[in-house]
């Protein structure tokens, strides 16, 4: 039998990507609790709580059926003290302009942390992709290019993909700027398909940095990896390579998967790849042979030693925080936990790796791509992983070790490194 923590069961199938500005609010309040260590003032602070640049866009679109349907699109540009900004752009129907500031501010940390030359940026549209055919989704990926074009390009702002974008996406979106250039830009975008530009090892770099920090945090918890249990929520680009590689490289047993329609659970552990072709086959995992369907919800509450969220944002609340009780939270979704359930998950004993360490190896391999680009040249994976897995455990230590001398958590260990490198830049810069 599967045991939750405790009983209520409410569904998340609906959950809208934000709950207006509660996820930029807890940005801005992780920001200020480093503020006292860095020495910020209050205008410092306050230019880092506020985007550089933001242009909204409105894309008309020749649909199928001849109508014209315009959607709504955002860039945000948060910080380029570091570099370039650099951020994923998202198609969800639900999308805000809040969201895509906080996530765009998200970045910024999260380049910092990783000391990646580069700000943080974040893009979106708001449209139901399922909703759009082939040709639908091409017209508005170039589309929105069209719209952005001004204020991108490899030195500006380097777009990259995010929830419900991929390679397809990014090689309509590289082909779209470079015509606009007139002549080929491969390092406008990342994400690309590899005979494209692309980095080997892009696919699944979130998922993969992600489980190089868990090996780490499990090392310092002393948790044997092979056998631990583990939940996915959401079975996208993260929540399957997560699933996939957890169980392939440490062993460990996949107890529970979930997508938006909902989740299943084995208690003997799932095969994520036999799961990732029933769900291509049957539009969901729910229903899977052999396994008892349980809501998003339930998912989360479920006794296992590591929980890997890898969906939306703010999914653990202060509702049911008290019955998410894994040894390690991997953040691998951005923003997944709320500021006033984290106190709850911290005095539990729960070791959170936070998303700006946890989900950092999807930028640091864009990067690559970027620095692959630029010399012409393409590295083999066995490259790219090595690279990726240094950078990933000198973050991960970093923040523990600060953490640790300082005694905070680690986000609060995370944002006081990222922000100090910032601040740093835009004091030497001049800008204050
Ligand atoms: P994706 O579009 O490939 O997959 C999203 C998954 O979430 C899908 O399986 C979808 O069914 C599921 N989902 C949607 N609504 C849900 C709900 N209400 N409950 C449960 N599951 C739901 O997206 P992705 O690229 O895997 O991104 C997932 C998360 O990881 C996002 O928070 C994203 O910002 C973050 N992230 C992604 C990358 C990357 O490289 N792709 C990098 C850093 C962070």
């Amino acid at each position: 039998m599967r045991t939750i923590n405790s009983g209520n069961s409410l569904i998340l199938k609906g959950t809208p990507v934000s709950s207006d500005s509660k996820l930029l609010d807890d940005v801005k309040q992780h920001l200020c609790t480093c503020s006292a260590g860095l020495k910020l003032t209050p205008d410092m602070e306050a230019f880092l709580k506020m985007p550089m640049r933001e242009l909204y866009v409105s894309l008309p679109i020749h649909m199928d059926d001849g109508s014209i349907k315009v959607f709504k699109g955002f860039r945000v540009q948060y910080n380029e003290a570091l570099g370039p900004t650099k951020g994923g752009i998202r198609f969800h129907p639900d999308e805000t302009m809040e969201t895509i500031r906080a996530l765009a501010a998200l970045m910024t940390w999260k380049c910092a942390l990783h000391k990646l030359p580069l700000g943080g940026a974040k893009g979106g549209v708001v449209c139901s992709p399922k909703e759009l055919s082939h040709r639908e989704l091409e017209r508005l990926s170039r589309a929105y290019i069209r719209g952005v074009y001004q204020i991108i390009g490899p030195d500006r702002d380097i777009p990259a993909p995010d929830m419900y974008t991929n390679p397809q996406i990014m090689a309509w979106m590289m082909d779209e700027y470079s015509k606009l250039a007139g002549k080929n830009v491969f390092g406008a975008i990342t994400g690309k398909p590899t005979s494209l530009g692309g980095s080997a090892g892009r696919f699944d770099a979130t998922a993969k940095g992600g489980l190089y920090a868990i090996r780490e945090a499990a090392k310092e918890q002393g948790m044997e990896l092979k056998d631990a249990t583990v939940a996915v929520q959401g079975f996208g680009n993260v929540g399957y390579h997560a699933a996939y590689l957890a169980k392939k490289l440490f062993g460990c047993k996949v107890v529970a998967i979930s997508d938006s329609k909902g989740g299943i659970y084995a208690e003997n552990g799932l095969d994520p790849e036999d799961v990732s072709g029933y769900k291509h086959s049957a539009g969901s995992v729910l229903d899977y042979p052999g396994t008892e369907n349980i809501t998003n919800k339930e998912l989360l509450e479920l006794d296992v030693d590591i929980l890997i969220p890898a969906a939306l944002e703010n999914v653990i609340t202060k509702e049911n925080a008290e019955k998410v009780r894994p040894k390690i939270l991997a953040e691998m979704a951005n923003g997944p936990t709320i500021r006033e359930a984290e106190e709850i998950l911290r005095s539990n004993g729960i070791h959170i790796i936070p998303d700006i360490l946890c989900n950092g190896g999807g930028v640091i391999v864009s990067y690559f791509e970027m620095v692959q680009n630029e010399s012409s040249i393409q590295w083999e994976e066995e490259e790219i992983e090595s690279r990726l897995e240094k950078k990933m455990k000198e973050a991960y230590h970093s923040v523990y070790d600060f953490a640790a001398k300082n005694n905070v958590g680690m986000r609060q260990a995370a944002y006081t490194l990222a922000v100090g490198r910032v601040v740093e830049a835009m004091q030497l810069r001049g800008w204050i």
